[in-house]
């Protein structure tokens, strides 16, 4: 490669592929676009060098140009950021993270084979339910479990492996959409089940369940009404209540609690959710919940119940497509045993601990930072340290509010203001804040790599806003 040096005109595309560098390039990225790639850079040296620029030609700054193009962050387009949202379990944002117990662990099961579906005992086939199910039961109290993709899923399942043709009566008030596509009434016809509405939005009665059933009822079936509230005259019928009505005629019923709480979040100075314990005490013969919410686990959804239940929808066919892998299997696992100390929990979880970090921490960490990032919007914005409300996410009581500080960006107009949140999201690692009433918000609750933050300030591209 040395003859490249002696000349200052850009070599061959052939040339270059045979270069150490560029080889093992190729093996990385493909050798198609490592060469479109280099394409690319020699036309850049091409046009200089035929524009009559005949300075050299410089084979080690292409390569590292190559190099740095192929490498960069941009290139695997879900990347992490930081969620300064003032939401913390962000379901654009993929909800929890993981605690390093969990990621070590699923590290591990990734990297080898394992005894997922293996018994070891018998040396015959098993059941990926049994690496996890004990553990979920003994913090549910629940007979049996079976864990998939997420909380739909769960609740899909559950549905057609109870009900399939046949009548699911649920109150007019709990007909809830979660978001996106996702509506309880369009699930339980997806389902294979027909939808029997009863009672009216704001007030049920057990005797609207009554009247409802027939003989084509398969299940009754109760949905937490996780992210709206009714208030004013309303009435529902509790969990109890209706356990009872469903075992008079014969019936399970179905419990879809959302967010799953495994500990009274009232204990850690959060506002109260509904426990699965309590869900499972009250009588429910099936209970759904979400492992990446309230949680604080990997994607996943949990059916606990009693034993022939969750017996039949394991036997399910559908099962199958909506089982979860090794990894998550892992990970939940990690996340379900720190619930067995629940003195560390707070400490342990990454999500109970940014829920529950105190205002003074995030009053002091807003104010070594804000400085900073007043520095590089100088002359384009002003910035304070500001009270602000952080909201849990999923869904999770909407309507309660956990005070927090942010730093708060002003500018002069509101064109200004977007461009300035926009060339945040372009840093190497984003920064999602949210705009609210004329400011560009950066809640510190869910900010913990402050260094990580602050190193990468200097790259903000502002030439959007100067040019
Ligand atoms: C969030 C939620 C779901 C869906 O759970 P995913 O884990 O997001 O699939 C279903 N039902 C209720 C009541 C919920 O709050």
């Amino acid at each position: 490669m040395k003859s490249f040096e002696k000349t200052n005109r850009p070599p061959s595309i052939d040339a270059l592929l045979k270069n150490g560098i560029i080889r093992q390039l190729s093996d990385r990225y493909g050798r198609n676009e490592v060469a479109t790639t280099i394409r690319g850079n020699l036309d850049a040296w091409r046009q200089k060098y035929y524009g009559g620029d005949l300075s050299n030609f410089s084979f080690e700054k292409l390569i590292k140009d190559v190099k740095e193009n192929l490498e960069a962050d941009g290139r695997f387009s879900l990347k992490s950021v930081f969620n300064l949202s003032g939401i913390v379990l962000h379901t654009n944002l993929g909800r929890a993270l993981l605690p390093p117990s969990a990621i070590s662990t699923i590290v591990k099961v990734a990297s080898s084979p394992t005894n997922l579906e293996y018994d070891l005992d018998t040396g015959g086939r098993g059941d990926r339910d049994d690496h996890i199910e004990s553990l979920i039961c003994e913090l549910t109290g629940a007979e049996a479990a079976t864990v998939v993709n997420n909380n739909a899923a769960a609740l899909m399942l559950t549905l057609n492996s109870l009900a399939l043709g046949k009548e699911v009566p649920l109150s007019r008030g709990e007909l809830v959409e979660i978001g996106g596509s996702f509506r309880i009434p369009e699930i339980i016809v997806r389902s294979g089940c027909t939808l029997r509405e009863v009672g009216s939005t704001n007030r049920t009665h057990l005797h609207d369940y009554q009247n409802a059933i027939n003989h084509q009822t398969a299940v009754l079936m109760k949905v937490y009404t996780s992210n709206y509230e009714i208030r004013g005259y309303v009435s529902e019928v509790a969990t109890s209540d209706l356990a009872h009505l469903a075992q008079e005629n014969n019936l399970p019923l179905v419990v879809d609690l959302g967010s799953g709480n495994l500990i009274n979040m009232a204990d850690y100075g959060l506002p109260y959710e509904p426990l699965v314990i309590d869900a499972i005490g009250a009588g429910a013969d099936a209970v759904t919940f979400s492992c990446d919410k309230l949680l604080g686990g990997p994607q996943a959804g949990i059916i606990i119940g009693k034993k022939p239940l969750i017996q039949k929808i394991k036997e399910n066919p559908m099962k199958r497509a909506l089982r979860v892998d090794k990894m998550t299997i892992a990970g939940l696992y990690e996340v379900l045993l720190l619930y067995k100390n629940p003195d560390k929990l707070r400490e342990l979880l990454p999500t109970l601990r940014l829920l529950t970090r105190e205002i003074e921490e995030l009053e002091e960490l807003a104010f070594t930072i804000v400085d900073s990032i007043g520095k590089v919007l100088e002359g384009f914005a002003e910035t304070s340290v500001v009270n602000v409300d952080s909201q849990i996410g999923s869904g999770s009581l909407p309507l309660e509010r956990l005070p927090s500080k942010a730093i708060s960006i002003t500018t002069t107009n509101d064109i200004l203001l977007r461009k300035i949140a926009s060339a945040f999201r372009r840093l190497p690692q984003p920064v999602i804040g949210r705009i609210h009433d004329g400011s560009l918000l950066f809640d510190m609750r869910t900010l913990e790599d402050k260094e990580g933050f602050l190193s990468q300030l200097g790259q903000l591209d502002l030439t959007e806003i100067t040019g």
